[in-house]
């Protein structure tokens, strides 16, 4: 199915010069801005991507629970579903306690072992640790490149990280920093970094050639493209989470229902009940132009 918002983001010319995006100039001009600016923009936002199981896939994240929160139920679908998972964590969570016992040292083993006891649960054994400190995270050019780093040696066909444009959650959640720089780091690393020969000459030195991804898939995101169905997952999701003790504590209530309240939320608008949401980029299907007449009728898949 195909579903469109072109309301929110099919704009015409007219639009566009109201909002003074476009200039004043010839149609053909316009045409090609038009085209230009709505593939910037994505004007095919709207438009709901076709799930799909990847070979094999990276996911990026800045602290140990993140992915548990944001993708775990699509981990453990890939994994029975024939993909090689492996997760990285940008920083080591050594932040992330008000406990007056607790010291960061302690804390980050702690949720190292977490965090391994959680990819475990989803069938993932291969977690990467690139050891920031928690909270202090800027997605600089060394973090970027350790990033490329990892991309050009797991090889994936998909990468998994955090959308790093959302700032906030509604009126309920204003979003940690570090998920925000860990998703601008890795989505700079996907490009250039991982497929551009050039942008790394050290690495190539190192065997490690560029890779071409077939998609990124952003966590976290307000404006997600595709809903995946986790209802056989659930439980997964839930058990992979409860590892993070430290975090976590009781706060999953009665059988996970905070987890499943999230998942029922994700999947409000789907024919399914539980569901993770992303924001979907993929590179390997053929592009079509977006149309000037956002009222036209979008083809049937
Ligand atoms: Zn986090």
């Amino acid at each position: 199915m195909i579903r469109s918002s072109r309301g929110r983001w099919g704009w015409g010319i007219e639009q566009a010069r109201d909002q003074q995006i476009l200039p004043d100039r010839g149609i053909l001009a316009d045409r090609w801005a038009l085209g230009f600016l709505s593939w910037v923009m994505g004007c095919e936002l709207g438009v709901e991507m076709e799930y799909w199981t990847p070979a094999r896939a990276l996911v990026v994240a800045a602290h140990p629970d993140d992915i548990e929160f944001g993708c775990a139920g699509t981990v453990a679908r890939w994994v029975q579903e024939g993909a090689h998972v492996t997760y990285a964590l940008v920083t080591n969570g050594a932040a992330g306690s008000s406990d007056p016992e607790m010291t960061r040292e302690r804390l980050a083993e702690l949720r190292e072992a977490e965090a391994r006891a959680a990819g475990k649960v989803v069938g993932v054994d291969h977690v990467e640790f690139l050891g920031y400190e928690d909270g202090l995270l800027e997605p600089t050019l060394e973090v970027r490149e350790k990033i490329v780093r990892l991309i050009r040696r797991v090889r994936p066909e998909v990468v998994v990280t955090t959308d790093p444009t959302t700032r906030y959650f509604a009126d309920r959640y204003i979003n940690h920093p570090d998920h925000r720089a860990a998703g601008e780091a890795t989505l700079a690393a996907v490009i250039p970094g991982s497929d551009t020969r050039l942008a790394y000459p050290e690495l190539l030195e190192e065997g490690l050639e560029p890779v071409k991804l077939v998609g990124v898939w952003l966590m976290m995101n307000m404006e997600p493209n595709l809903v995946v169905d986790i209802g056989e997952f659930i439980d997964k999701k839930i058990e992979s989470l409860a590892c993070h003790v430290t975090q976590i504590g009781d706060d999953l209530g009665e059988e996970g229902g905070f987890v499943r309240g999230m998942a029922e939320f994700s999947a409000a608008d789907q024919p399914f009940q539980y569901g993770e949401a992303f924001r979907v980029f993929r590179y390997d299907l053929p592009w079509e132009p977006p149309r000037s007449d956002p009222e036209a009728p979008l083809s049937e898949a």
